[in-house]
């Protein structure tokens, strides 16, 4: 999207986490998806969702990657139910592209709560 050449999983800093090559702060481990805090967290709760496959962004995902973009929101619902924020809500958000402000091409959904989130935009 940037036009930048995607650097793959060798460089890739999420894959790098997924794999423990990297610190984290880890909330979310199974076979296929992790969830590890945001290094700059926008709201109390800011938990990044990962597939462990390296998928650069939503618009790379292949027809055989559908279920792991399933398994991430259900590790996100997860999540947040573990940190009680199923009570007063949260969101979960996929950046694309400059519009969107993306920067890290590994795809991720934000999980963000603990505050009232206000507008969308
Ligand atoms: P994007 O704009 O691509 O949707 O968001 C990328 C997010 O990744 C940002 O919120 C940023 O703070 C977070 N991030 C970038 N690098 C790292 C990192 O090395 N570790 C962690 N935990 N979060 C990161
Ligand atoms: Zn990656």
């Amino acid at each position: 999207m940037d036009n930048l050449p995607d650097p793959g999983p060798e460089k890739c800093i999420f894959c790098q986490i997924a794999a423990n090559k990297s610190p984290a702060e880890v909330e979310y481990s199974d076979q296929n998806v992790v969830g590890f805090w945001d290094i700059h967290a926008h709201a109390p709760v800011h938990i990044l969702i990962i597939p462990r496959k390296h998928i650069s962004s939503i618009e790379d995902v292949k027809e055989e990657d559908w279920p792991i973009v399933s398994q991430m929101f259900k590790a996100a619902r997860e999540i947040a139910h573990k940190k009680n924020l199923h009570n007063n809500g949260y969101r979960l958000v996929v950046n694309y592209g400059i519009n969107a402000g993306a920067m890290v091409d590994h795809l991720h959904l934000h999980l963000l709560g603990g505050k009232n989130l206000g507008p969308i935009a």
